[in-house]
């Protein structure tokens, strides 16, 4: 067979080849689990067996230095094992309650890079994408507006003290490869502006049809200026999405003016009590403001804030605000009711530019 032992890049390795022994021995066999204080959980299998797992935040973006103190720290005790969360959390995991106290003293002994924290009713770290250091179409930065807001809200990551968890994160545009559609608490980048279309370069750079087709709404036409085959874009179609820039680098939409950050609220994707909710729009527009961003940081603030002292134990943002409705979610947080908020999509003939989701 040809094909056996044939290293590809198509595809992650399985993951099962990257479980600890313990894991793999009572795969599939855990019967409960337990958070034992913040940051620090129990499993517990139908063997008898018990896992104690340490969760310390992280980043998204690391250096290779920290990567490898958190690999040595994984060989000192933990047999040379780690895991790295979707939530950029990472989790050292020992299978003897003895080893529990050593690793933890040793994550606290080594000043504040490996903070404890981020189960049950806390703020996690912020799941984001990736911002103004690596993809073409961000509205705002990624890394450095989650690094502002989670220095905030750091006391809520090591302690168990809201009504529930809370899951912020970040996408930077609205083609959203984060998971701001179902989070508590969203920030996602919007353009507000059509692309600029560079006409002496579309025609050299671009796959005219491609740059078509590509367009969601259909606002992109083929268009003749002067000498050059190019295109023209039904400015009240457009919904600042940046697909057309995905595919034709000759039309760029990036805007100092133009671009910010909508923050959304309300949206989880646990079915515990009620069914998943999509986010909502709670705030249309805040600039960019790097790199501390203190508009955001501080809506952001009074919005949690908010929901920690008026919602009942174990109520979801979301569901908070179905209980108490959204005119006194406006009221208790202070943030401005606006024309953005109001989806009046049904009269829309000409123009898509009615629903919440693009509204400038
Ligand atoms: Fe790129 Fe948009 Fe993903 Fe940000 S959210 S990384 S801009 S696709
Ligand atoms: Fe179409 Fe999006 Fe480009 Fe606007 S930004 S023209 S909606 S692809």
């Amino acid at each position: 067979d040809i094909m056996k032992d044939r290293l590809t890049d198509i595809g992650p390795p399985k993951y099962d080849k990257f479980f600890p022994p313990f894991i793999k021995d009572n795969y599939g066999k855990w019967k409960y689990h337990e958070i034992l204080e913040p940051g620090v959980l129990v499993h517990v299998s139908e063997t008898g067996a018990e896992v104690y797992t340490v969760r310390v935040g992280a980043a998204r973006l690391m250096s290779v230095d920290l990567i490898r103190e958190i690999c040595d720290i994984a060989d000192k005790h933990c047999g040379g094992y780690v895991r790295w969360t979707t939530r950029n959390n990472v989790e050292f995991m020992v299978d003897d309650k003895s080893k529990l106290k050593p690793l933890m003293d040793d994550l606290k002994s080594r000043g504040n890079w490996f903070p404890i924290g981020g189960t049950g009713a806390s703020v996690t770290n912020i799941v984001h994408t990736q911002g103004w250091v690596h993809c073409h179409t961000p509205a705002i930065d990624a890394s450095g507006i989650v690094k502002a807001v989670m220095d905030e809200l750091f006391e809520y990551f090591g302690s168990h003290k809201l009504p529930a968890q809370v899951r912020i994160s970040l996408a930077c545009c609205l083609n959203m490869c984060g998971a701001v559609h179902c989070s508590d608490i969203a920030i996602l980048g919007v353009h507000r502006k059509p692309p600029i279309i560079e006409h002496e370069r579309v025609q050299n750079v671009c796959e005219i049809p491609l740059v078509i087709a590509a367009c969601p709404t259909a606002a992109i036409k083929p268009k003749k200026v002067g000498d050059y085959k190019s295109v023209e874009i039904n400015e009240n179609r457009c919904m600042f999405c940046g697909n057309c820039y995905t595919m034709c680098p000759a039309l760029p939409l990036a805007d100092g003016e133009g671009d910010g950050i909508a923050l959304w609220v309300g949206g989880k994707v646990s079915n515990s009590r009620v069914p998943p909710m999509f986010s909502k729009l709670a705030v249309p527009y805040i600039p960019n403001e790097p790199p501390r961003w203190p508009t955001t940081v501080q809506t952001i603030k009074k919005i949690l804030e908010t929901y920690a002292s008026d919602a009942r134990r174990y109520e979801r943002v979301g569901e908070w605000i179905e209980r108490i409705g959204w005119e006194r979610f406006f009221e208790k947080t202070g943030l401005e009711f606006r024309h953005e908020h109001i989806d009046d999509y049904r009269l829309a003939m000409t123009t898509w530019r009615t629903t919440t989701q693009f509204k400038f």
